[in-house]
């Protein structure tokens, strides 16, 4: 058994902030701990960004990847159910077709790890009888709100958003309530119900590993290992730090060498603002017009990752994966032709990562998605905190009050608009400013903190290696 190479089954539910940080991890397992890995991805579209990818990644020996379609759910979920309740029906839906996938692999996994949405497939484990473990995508503070939301449900009364106090999570940082994660703030949604469901099963696994490191939240980690309350709630199942994962980035991931890239090849060292709201992001259009004024007026270089506006929901483009197509009619009049010299308007989907680790790049106007804020931090870029959706307000108040490495914008609470005017002088202020220096600097010192944690002995890289050897224990003796 010494030398048998463990088979990690990996298993991502549909969206680009699922399936990248699970074929970043198993990239991470097959190159350098020597696993062999296997990548489930449910797939709700067909996403061109996401297949080159996917392609690029599978050169890797030890790695592959199985697309999955989603089970079709417009029969059991209603259309204009929330993001969350929507994932967990398909990937509800789908467990047959992971189960044949997984049965007909040619040697069964070993282990099988999974997001948070993937978490009813533990079931498939449990008939092989194989070890379990959650990928919490998102960050420990986060970790410990979610939880510990039923043990909320009980102690909150009325909605959150209207709580005078912050919410206590036992050990952690409170929550302001206006903060507290979706779909927290509407109880009385049937989502609110599947999430706290989703909250217990997560402890049915064996372990959970975050997308973190020990250094950037000592006091969340330190409570969800040491503080009663909070260890009860997670049935005293260990937590694991293994990020950030998108750290040591690695030529041969870059796939989308485009137009952007060489653009920014043409741009003064530090002198840019990337604007993306991940790979679901949408606002009015209102917001969007603001947006683009806002930029126009900070007379700064920028490149924006632009989408149609889609009604009133923050997360409507979250199915589509960039699909869209490239008339910008929404855009001020004039707004393409006046900043053709400073701006590049991207549709859709750009880069990220790349981009990110551009030299030219000064700093980052983002939702807050988890990956897109470790992708700013591991590229040492101070940020500009626009949450829209998800538990992107706690990591916005994370980022801006306790590592104080982005700046946020204040929403009028009447308009629900954040004005040009605002814009501008963020976006002045981050690229050239006094603020945008001491922030520069501060990220720096985060950004040095990843390289640490994921280099051989670091605290990730340990946690990985020690996890294994776990594993390999339980496969080689048959107990935990
Ligand atoms: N992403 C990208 N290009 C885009 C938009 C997003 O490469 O135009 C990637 C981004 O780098 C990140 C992921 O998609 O890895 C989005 O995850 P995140 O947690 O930031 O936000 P989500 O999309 O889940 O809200």
């Amino acid at each position: 058994m010494a030398h048998k190479q463990l088979h990690v089954a990996m298993l991502a539910s549909p969206g680009a902030g699922h399936l990248l940080p699970i074929l970043l991890l198993g990239h991470r397992l097959a190159t350098h701990h020597n696993l062999r890995v296997t990548v489930l991805a449910v797939t709700a579209t067909a996403s061109h960004s996401l297949s080159q990818l996917i392609t690029s990644l599978t050169t890797h020996n030890h790695l592959s990847v199985i697309q999955i379609p989603a089970a079709d759910v417009s029969g059991v979920a209603p259309p204009d159910a929330q993001v969350i309740l929507q994932l967990c029906v398909m990937m509800r839906e789908t467990i047959p077709a992971i189960r044949t996938t997984i049965s007909a692999l040619d040697s069964r996994p070993h282990v099988l790890v999974g997001d948070i949405f993937a978490i009813e497939s533990c079931v498939i484990a449990e008939e092989l009888g194989i070890p379990k473990y959650v990928f919490v995508t998102g960050n420990a503070w986060f970790t410990a709100l979610f939880t510990y939301s039923p043990v909320l449900d009980k102690l909150v009364v009325g909605e959150y958003v209207d709580q005078k106090e912050p919410l206590e999570i036992p050990g952690c940082k409170p929550v302001r309530p206006e903060d507290v994660t979706d779909p927290l703030p509407n109880r009385y949604d049937e989502t609110y119900n599947v999430y706290l469901d989703y909250a217990v099963r997560v402890t049915l696994a064996d372990g959970l590993l975050i997308n973190t490191w020990e250094d950037l939240e000592p006091q969340s980690l330190d409570a969800l290992r040491t503080n009663e309350i909070l260890r009860s709630v997670v049935k005293y199942k260990p937590v694991y730090t293994v990020g950030p994962v998108n750290k040591r980035y690695e030529p041969e991931l870059v796939v989308l060498k485009d137009g952007v890239i060489e653009w920014l090849d043409k741009q003064p060292n530090r002198s840019v603002i990337y604007v993306s709201f991940g790979s679901g992001g949408t606002m009015s259009a209102e917001q969007i017009k603001e947006l683009a004024w806002g930029l126009e007026l900070s007379r700064q270089r920028f490149v924006w990752v632009v989408r149609p506006p889609t009604g009133h929901r923050p997360d409507g483009s979250f199915f589509s994966d960039g699909q869209s197509d490239a008339t910008f009619d929404y855009l001020p009049e004039g707004f393409l032709t006046r900043n053709k010299h400073v701006g590049f308007v991207v549709p859709s989907w750009a880069p990220q990562m790349e981009i990110l680790n551009h030299t030219s790049v000064a700093g980052f106007l983002t939702h807050c998605g988890w990956n897109s804020v470790l992708e700013s931090l591991t590229s040492g870029v101070p940020m500009i905190a626009w949450p829209l959706y998800a538990e992107q307000k706690m990591n916005a108040a994370m980022l801006t009050e306790e590592l104080k490495v982005a700046m946020r914008p204040e929403v009028s609470p009447t308009e629900k608009v954040v004005d040009r005017e605002q814009i501008a002088r963020m976006v002045m202020n981050l690229v050239e400013g006094e603020e945008g220096k001491a922030m520069k600097m501060k990220v720096d010192i985060l950004k040095d903190g990843t390289d640490k944690a994921i280099s051989e002995n670091g605290s990730s890289y340990l946690s990985i290696y020690n996890g294994n050897r776990w594993i390999r224990g339980i496969i080689t003796h048959g107990t935990t």
